[in-house]
Protein backbone atom coordinates (compact mmCIF):
# COMPACT_ATOMS: atom_id res chain seq x y z
CA UNK A 1 0.00 0.00 0.00
CA UNK A 2 1.17 3.76 0.12
CA UNK A 3 1.95 4.95 3.11
CA UNK A 4 0.25 8.00 4.24
CA UNK A 5 1.03 10.58 6.81
CA UNK A 6 -0.46 14.22 7.40
CA UNK A 7 1.82 17.16 6.82
CA UNK A 8 1.86 18.37 11.17
CA UNK A 9 -0.79 20.68 12.67
CA UNK A 10 -4.24 19.27 13.26
CA UNK A 11 -7.50 21.31 14.77
CA UNK A 12 -7.37 22.44 18.39
CA UNK A 13 -10.63 21.30 20.07
CA UNK A 14 -13.39 24.04 21.41
CA UNK A 15 -12.06 23.30 24.72
CA UNK A 16 -8.27 23.70 24.51
CA UNK A 17 -7.95 26.34 22.47
CA UNK A 18 -9.93 29.20 19.86
CA UNK A 19 -10.88 27.27 17.39
CA UNK A 20 -10.22 27.91 13.19
CA UNK A 21 -7.17 30.13 14.20
CA UNK A 22 -3.04 30.49 13.52
CA UNK A 23 -2.39 31.56 17.04
CA UNK A 24 -5.11 30.80 19.08
CA UNK A 25 -5.10 31.50 22.56
CA UNK A 26 -5.47 28.71 25.52
CA UNK A 27 -8.80 27.91 27.19
CA UNK A 28 -7.16 27.46 30.78
CA UNK A 29 -3.99 27.63 32.19
CA UNK A 30 -1.12 25.72 34.50
CA UNK A 31 -2.13 21.62 35.24
CA UNK A 32 -5.22 22.24 33.92
CA UNK A 33 -3.93 23.40 30.22
CA UNK A 34 -1.99 20.36 30.22
CA UNK A 35 -4.25 17.66 30.80
CA UNK A 36 -6.14 19.67 27.97
CA UNK A 37 -2.91 19.24 25.61
CA UNK A 38 -2.78 15.25 26.80
CA UNK A 39 -6.17 15.10 25.76
CA UNK A 40 -6.33 16.72 22.72
CA UNK A 41 -3.15 14.79 21.43
CA UNK A 42 -4.86 11.76 22.17
CA UNK A 43 -8.01 12.38 20.92
CA UNK A 44 -6.35 12.91 17.55
CA UNK A 45 -3.99 9.88 17.46
CA UNK A 46 -6.93 7.70 17.72
CA UNK A 47 -8.66 9.95 15.14
CA UNK A 48 -5.34 9.14 12.78
CA UNK A 49 -5.61 5.35 13.22
CA UNK A 50 -9.24 5.32 12.86
CA UNK A 51 -8.78 6.58 9.12
CA UNK A 52 -6.10 4.43 8.72
CA UNK A 53 -3.35 6.36 8.35
CA UNK A 54 0.51 4.72 8.46
CA UNK A 55 2.29 7.46 10.51
CA UNK A 56 1.07 9.12 13.59
CA UNK A 57 1.89 12.97 14.85
CA UNK A 58 0.55 14.69 17.78
CA UNK A 59 -1.05 17.16 15.79
CA UNK A 60 0.95 19.64 17.36
CA UNK A 61 -1.77 20.27 20.01
CA UNK A 62 0.54 21.33 22.74
CA UNK A 63 1.97 24.20 21.00
CA UNK A 64 0.30 27.78 20.10
CA UNK A 65 2.16 27.53 16.70
CA UNK A 66 4.54 25.39 14.60
CA UNK A 67 7.12 28.58 15.29
CA UNK A 68 6.64 30.40 18.32
CA UNK A 69 6.02 26.61 20.42
CA UNK A 70 10.07 26.23 19.98
CA UNK A 71 10.90 29.42 20.33
CA UNK A 72 9.41 29.91 23.62
CA UNK A 73 11.70 27.26 25.19
CA UNK A 74 14.85 29.12 23.92
CA UNK A 75 16.94 31.35 26.17
CA UNK A 76 18.01 34.52 24.48
CA UNK A 77 14.90 35.47 23.48
CA UNK A 78 12.11 38.42 24.74
CA UNK A 79 8.84 37.25 24.44
CA UNK A 80 7.52 39.97 27.07
CA UNK A 81 8.03 42.86 24.49
CA UNK A 82 7.02 41.69 20.84
CA UNK A 83 6.94 43.49 18.21
CA UNK A 84 5.35 43.39 14.80
CA UNK A 85 7.69 42.52 11.64
CA UNK A 86 6.65 41.62 8.30
CA UNK A 87 7.28 37.92 7.51
CA UNK A 88 7.78 35.69 4.55
CA UNK A 89 9.20 38.62 2.19
CA UNK A 90 6.32 41.07 4.12
CA UNK A 91 3.48 38.80 2.67
CA UNK A 92 2.05 39.55 5.74
CA UNK A 93 2.43 41.08 9.73
CA UNK A 94 3.13 38.66 12.81
CA UNK A 95 4.03 40.28 16.36
CA UNK A 96 7.11 38.43 16.67
CA UNK A 97 9.83 37.86 20.02
CA UNK A 98 12.73 39.55 19.70
CA UNK A 99 16.21 37.81 19.71
CA UNK A 100 18.29 39.98 22.77
CA UNK A 101 21.00 37.61 23.60
CA UNK A 102 23.11 34.48 22.55
CA UNK A 103 20.50 31.48 22.57
CA UNK A 104 20.62 28.49 24.33
CA UNK A 105 18.04 25.52 25.26
CA UNK A 106 16.18 26.40 28.53
CA UNK A 107 15.60 22.00 28.93
CA UNK A 108 13.55 19.60 26.69
CA UNK A 109 10.84 21.27 24.26
CA UNK A 110 8.61 18.69 23.32
CA UNK A 111 9.22 15.90 25.31
CA UNK A 112 5.71 15.54 27.17
CA UNK A 113 3.37 15.02 23.56
CA UNK A 114 6.44 13.21 22.29
CA UNK A 115 6.08 10.62 24.69
CA UNK A 116 2.97 10.54 24.78
CA UNK A 117 2.61 10.00 21.88
CA UNK A 118 4.73 7.18 21.45
CA UNK A 119 2.92 6.04 24.45
CA UNK A 120 -0.05 5.47 22.75
CA UNK A 121 0.29 3.96 19.17
CA UNK A 122 2.19 1.04 18.02
CA UNK A 123 2.44 2.90 14.61
CA UNK A 124 5.38 5.14 13.43
CA UNK A 125 5.61 8.55 14.59
CA UNK A 126 6.27 11.79 13.18
CA UNK A 127 7.22 14.91 15.35
CA UNK A 128 7.74 18.07 13.11
CA UNK A 129 9.70 21.02 14.03
CA UNK A 130 10.09 24.46 12.79
CA UNK A 131 13.47 24.47 10.07
CA UNK A 132 16.15 27.22 11.10
CA UNK A 133 15.52 29.26 8.03
CA UNK A 134 11.54 29.72 8.79
CA UNK A 135 12.42 30.80 12.33
CA UNK A 136 14.81 33.02 11.71
CA UNK A 137 12.18 34.52 9.16
CA UNK A 138 9.58 34.74 12.73
CA UNK A 139 11.60 36.38 15.10
CA UNK A 140 13.04 40.16 15.09
CA UNK A 141 17.11 40.10 15.44
CA UNK A 142 18.63 42.52 18.06
CA UNK A 143 21.40 40.54 18.46
CA UNK A 144 22.95 38.69 15.94
CA UNK A 145 23.32 41.18 13.31
CA UNK A 146 23.73 37.90 10.77
CA UNK A 147 21.11 35.74 9.57
CA UNK A 148 22.96 32.61 8.79
CA UNK A 149 24.97 33.09 12.23
CA UNK A 150 21.41 33.27 13.57
CA UNK A 151 20.31 30.28 11.40
CA UNK A 152 22.81 28.17 12.69
CA UNK A 153 22.77 28.83 15.98
CA UNK A 154 19.36 27.95 15.94
CA UNK A 155 20.39 24.36 13.94
CA UNK A 156 22.49 23.92 17.17
CA UNK A 157 19.68 24.04 19.35
CA UNK A 158 17.01 22.20 17.17
CA UNK A 159 19.61 19.59 16.58
CA UNK A 160 19.47 19.04 20.32
CA UNK A 161 15.96 18.22 20.97
CA UNK A 162 15.73 16.31 17.43
CA UNK A 163 18.41 14.17 19.16
CA UNK A 164 16.30 14.11 22.08
CA UNK A 165 13.26 13.11 20.07
CA UNK A 166 14.70 10.35 18.76
CA UNK A 167 16.17 8.90 22.42
CA UNK A 168 12.03 9.00 22.98
CA UNK A 169 10.98 6.74 20.17
CA UNK A 170 10.22 8.86 17.49
CA UNK A 171 10.21 7.52 14.17
CA UNK A 172 10.61 10.38 12.05
CA UNK A 173 11.50 14.02 12.63
CA UNK A 174 10.07 16.48 9.93
CA UNK A 175 11.51 19.92 10.05
CA UNK A 176 9.15 22.52 8.30
CA UNK A 177 10.42 24.89 6.11
CA UNK A 178 7.85 27.30 4.32
CA UNK A 179 10.70 29.54 4.10
CA UNK A 180 12.43 27.92 1.32
CA UNK A 181 9.23 28.56 -1.05
CA UNK A 182 10.30 32.77 -0.33
CA UNK A 183 14.04 32.88 -0.36
CA UNK A 184 14.66 30.65 -2.82
CA UNK A 185 18.25 31.28 -3.43
CA UNK A 186 19.37 31.51 -0.32
CA UNK A 187 17.41 28.38 0.95
CA UNK A 188 19.73 26.68 -1.84
CA UNK A 189 22.38 29.16 -0.69
CA UNK A 190 22.39 27.60 3.30
CA UNK A 191 18.90 27.05 4.13
CA UNK A 192 19.68 23.72 3.25
CA UNK A 193 22.98 23.53 4.98
CA UNK A 194 21.37 24.74 8.03
CA UNK A 195 18.88 22.15 7.99
CA UNK A 196 21.45 19.71 7.52
CA UNK A 197 23.03 20.94 10.98
CA UNK A 198 19.58 20.40 12.75
CA UNK A 199 19.55 17.13 11.66
CA UNK A 200 23.28 16.36 12.36
CA UNK A 201 23.72 12.81 13.96
CA UNK A 202 19.92 11.44 13.61
CA UNK A 203 19.74 8.10 12.72
CA UNK A 204 16.16 7.99 12.46
CA UNK A 205 14.24 9.21 9.34
CA UNK A 206 14.17 12.49 8.36
CA UNK A 207 12.45 15.24 6.56
CA UNK A 208 11.38 18.53 5.20
CA UNK A 209 8.22 19.94 4.59
CA UNK A 210 8.03 22.79 2.17
CA UNK A 211 4.79 24.31 1.19
CA UNK A 212 2.80 27.48 0.49
CA UNK A 213 1.47 28.02 3.82
CA UNK A 214 -1.58 27.57 5.59
CA UNK A 215 -5.02 28.51 4.01
CA UNK A 216 -5.23 31.58 5.78
CA UNK A 217 -6.59 34.79 3.49
CA UNK A 218 -3.09 36.45 3.41
CA UNK A 219 -1.15 33.09 2.00
CA UNK A 220 -4.46 32.36 -0.49
CA UNK A 221 -3.87 36.52 -2.15
CA UNK A 222 -0.54 35.33 -2.51
CA UNK A 223 -0.72 32.49 -3.91
CA UNK A 224 -2.80 34.81 -6.80
CA UNK A 225 0.44 36.48 -7.53
CA UNK A 226 2.40 33.77 -8.40
CA UNK A 227 1.01 32.98 -11.90
CA UNK A 228 0.27 29.52 -13.55
CA UNK A 229 2.94 27.91 -12.93
CA UNK A 230 4.65 27.65 -9.22
CA UNK A 231 8.30 26.76 -9.96
CA UNK A 232 9.89 27.54 -6.45
CA UNK A 233 10.65 24.29 -5.76
CA UNK A 234 12.97 24.45 -8.96
CA UNK A 235 15.28 25.83 -7.07
CA UNK A 236 15.74 24.01 -3.37
CA UNK A 237 14.98 20.55 -4.91
CA UNK A 238 18.80 19.91 -6.49
CA UNK A 239 20.47 20.88 -3.06
CA UNK A 240 17.84 18.78 -1.26
CA UNK A 241 18.58 15.72 -3.78
CA UNK A 242 22.10 16.05 -2.56
CA UNK A 243 21.30 16.54 1.29
CA UNK A 244 21.33 14.02 3.66
CA UNK A 245 17.06 14.41 4.45
CA UNK A 246 15.82 11.32 3.47
CA UNK A 247 12.03 12.78 3.18
CA UNK A 248 10.72 15.77 1.22
CA UNK A 249 6.87 17.02 1.74
CA UNK A 250 5.50 19.32 -0.61
CA UNK A 251 1.85 20.62 -1.72
CA UNK A 252 0.19 19.28 -4.74
CA UNK A 253 -3.31 18.89 -4.74
CA UNK A 254 -4.99 22.34 -6.27
CA UNK A 255 -1.60 23.60 -6.70
CA UNK A 256 0.36 25.08 -9.51
CA UNK A 257 3.35 23.76 -8.92
CA UNK A 258 3.98 21.39 -12.13
CA UNK A 259 4.45 18.11 -11.34
CA UNK A 260 7.59 17.38 -13.50
CA UNK A 261 9.85 19.19 -10.77
CA UNK A 262 9.57 16.28 -8.24
CA UNK A 263 11.74 14.43 -10.59
CA UNK A 264 14.53 16.79 -9.00
CA UNK A 265 14.20 14.77 -5.63
CA UNK A 266 15.78 11.78 -7.46
CA UNK A 267 16.38 9.18 -4.49
CA UNK A 268 14.14 10.96 -1.93
CA UNK A 269 10.59 9.79 -0.25
CA UNK A 270 7.88 12.11 -1.62
CA UNK A 271 5.23 13.15 0.56
CA UNK A 272 2.79 14.15 -1.95
CA UNK A 273 0.45 16.67 -0.88
CA UNK A 274 -2.91 15.32 -2.37
CA UNK A 275 -4.85 16.89 0.72
CA UNK A 276 -5.89 20.94 -0.13
CA UNK A 277 -5.66 22.67 3.41
CA UNK A 278 -7.29 26.21 2.01
CA UNK A 279 -10.39 24.60 1.07
CA UNK A 280 -12.77 22.69 3.08
CA UNK A 281 -14.03 20.57 0.86
CA UNK A 282 -13.24 17.19 0.75
CA UNK A 283 -11.93 15.75 -2.20
CA UNK A 284 -13.23 12.75 -3.41
CA UNK A 285 -10.70 9.14 -3.55
CA UNK A 286 -10.73 9.47 -7.09
CA UNK A 287 -9.62 12.81 -7.32
CA UNK A 288 -6.91 11.94 -4.67
CA UNK A 289 -5.80 8.86 -6.75
CA UNK A 290 -5.64 10.59 -9.90
CA UNK A 291 -3.42 12.92 -7.90
CA UNK A 292 -1.41 10.01 -7.20
CA UNK A 293 -1.11 8.63 -10.09
CA UNK A 294 0.31 11.36 -12.21
CA UNK A 295 2.76 12.16 -9.27
CA UNK A 296 3.85 8.18 -10.07
CA UNK A 297 5.32 9.77 -13.34
CA UNK A 298 7.96 11.43 -11.62
CA UNK A 299 8.28 9.42 -8.12
CA UNK A 300 8.80 5.75 -8.09
CA UNK A 301 6.01 3.89 -6.46
CA UNK A 302 8.42 2.14 -3.43
CA UNK A 303 9.03 6.33 -2.45
CA UNK A 304 5.66 7.86 -2.46
CA UNK A 305 3.79 8.69 0.68
CA UNK A 306 0.36 10.46 0.43
CA UNK A 307 -0.01 13.39 2.46
CA UNK A 308 -1.61 16.73 2.99
CA UNK A 309 -0.36 19.73 1.32
CA UNK A 310 0.53 21.34 4.94
CA UNK A 311 -1.35 21.57 8.04
CA UNK A 312 -4.99 21.41 8.88
CA UNK A 313 -4.88 23.40 12.15
CA UNK A 314 -6.75 26.52 10.94
CA UNK A 315 -9.62 24.55 9.72
CA UNK A 316 -12.88 23.14 11.40
CA UNK A 317 -12.55 19.67 13.81
CA UNK A 318 -15.11 17.91 11.41
CA UNK A 319 -13.40 18.54 8.24
CA UNK A 320 -10.24 17.89 9.35
CA UNK A 321 -11.45 14.55 10.23
CA UNK A 322 -13.18 13.98 6.94
CA UNK A 323 -10.08 15.19 5.29
CA UNK A 324 -8.09 12.40 7.54
CA UNK A 325 -10.40 9.42 6.33
CA UNK A 326 -10.49 11.04 2.37
CA UNK A 327 -6.71 11.05 2.59
CA UNK A 328 -6.87 6.89 3.69
CA UNK A 329 -9.72 6.25 0.98
CA UNK A 330 -7.58 7.90 -1.78
CA UNK A 331 -4.47 6.31 -1.00
CA UNK A 332 -6.43 2.72 -1.22
CA UNK A 333 -7.51 3.26 -4.17
CA UNK A 334 -4.73 4.50 -6.17
CA UNK A 335 -3.27 1.57 -4.77
CA UNK A 336 -5.89 -0.88 -6.41
CA UNK A 337 -5.26 1.08 -9.89
CA UNK A 338 -1.49 1.69 -9.81
CA UNK A 339 0.13 -1.01 -7.03
CA UNK A 340 0.43 -3.89 -9.38
ZN1 LIG B 1 3.01 23.78 5.42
Amino acid sequence: MFKTAIAGSLPKPAWLAETEKLWPQWKSQGPELLQAKADATLLWIKAQEDAGLDVIGDGEQARQHFVHGFVEHVEGIDFENKVTMGIRNNRYDALVPQVVAPLRLKGRVHAFEAQLTRAHTKKKIKFTLPGPMTIVDTVADRFYGDKVKMAMAFAELLNEEALALQADGVDIIQFDEPAFNVYMDEAADWGVAALERAAQGLTCTTAVHICYGYGIEANNNWKKTLGNEWRQYEKVFPALAKSSIDQVSLECMHSHVPMELMKLLEGKDVMVGVIDVANPEIETPEEIADTIGRALQFVPKNHLIACTNCGLAPMSREVALKKLQALADGAKLAWERHGA
